[in-house]
């Protein structure tokens, strides 16, 4: 039976919180500056850390980097709002935030990756400075849950959360980044064929990756083969060497291959 919150009636809904969802809240009170007004938002995300959700995961392994450097790593900071009765604060970019921006680094240097989670940590403290101000505001609900639909209805939106609440709002703005995906024939047809295999075991999804370094399936020994060569295939191959105690070697300082 689905619990309804349709009287309390919200501006607009953020569904899915992750770097976007946050980046529209800011975006949101920034635009209010001088105008007067004071939205009232709500926000819906499945995971437990909005702001950095699953990809910023704050418990992933130290495994698991970023793809652009400290050095390259350039997010706006967000400026002061004034708006009528409060403020909504200040926050810095991700450089000064770690000491990064004041240290001197020269540029022969080679550069430093971090960790996913450590953005994670920097997101959720972005997202928990902002969140305070309007909470205390009365301004913000924040709902953990997954959205499973959407309708257009009486010149505003309805939307429904998993587990029966239904909630009403003026305008939606979608966030809701990687979605799944559905397997591929040759995906289809390994995990029909694994079953046929003693002791073989098929992943599907490299993340988290703990499920697969963790896996009763993978004893010292066990070959594996990964398909794809990109980013994902970093974090796996590093989890399953660095994770479990091994090491990678530089052979060449030149290349640094
Ligand atoms: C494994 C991985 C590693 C990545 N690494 C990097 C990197 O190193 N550098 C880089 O620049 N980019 C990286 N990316 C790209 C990454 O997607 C973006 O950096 C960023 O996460 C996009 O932000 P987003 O808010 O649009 O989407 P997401 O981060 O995917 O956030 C979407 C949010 O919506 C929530 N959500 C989705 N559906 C619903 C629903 N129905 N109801 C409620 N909530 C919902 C999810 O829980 C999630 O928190 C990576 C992506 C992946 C998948």
């Amino acid at each position: 039976m689905k619990q309804d919150h349709m009287e309390n009636s919200y501006d607009i809904g953020i569904i899915g919180c992750g770097p976007r969802g946050l980046a529209s809240l800011e975006a949101l009170y920034a635009a209010c500056k001088g105008t007067g007004k004071k939205p009232r938002a709500i926000i819906f995300e499945s995971t437990k850390y909005p702001g950095a959700g699953p990809v910023y995961n704050l418990k992933q392994p130290k495994t698991n980097w970023l793809n652009v450097s400290e050095r390259g790593l350039a997010i706006l900071p967000r400026i002061e709002v004034e708006l009528s009765g409060f403020t909504v604060p200040s926050f810095p970019d991700f450089q000064n935030w770690t000491g990064y921006a004041e240290k001197e680094i020269p540029s022969t240097m080679v550069d430093a990756f971090p960790l996913r989670s450590e953005l994670g940590k920097y997101l959720t403290e972005r997202f928990d400075s902002i969140a305070e101000i309007l909470l205390k505001e009365n301004l913000l609900t924040i709902v953990q849950g997954e959205v499973d639909h959407i309708a257009l209805e009486d010149n505003g939106v309805r939307i429904e959360v998993i587990g029966g609440e239904a909630y009403r709002t003026g305008e939606v703005a979608l966030c809701i980044g990687h979605q799944p995906v559905k397997l591929d024939k040759q995906l289809t047809g390994w995990k029909n064929r694994v079953g046929e295999i003693d002791g073989s075991v098929l992943f599907t999804q490299p993340y988290p990756v703990s499920r697969i370094v963790e896996s009763t399936g993978l004893v010292k020994g066990s070959n594996v083969a990964i398909r794809g060569f990109g980013l994902a295939m970093i974090d796996v191959a590093r989890a399953l060497t660095e994770g479990n105690g091994g090491r990678f070697e530089i052979l060449n300082e030149n290349t640094r291959r």
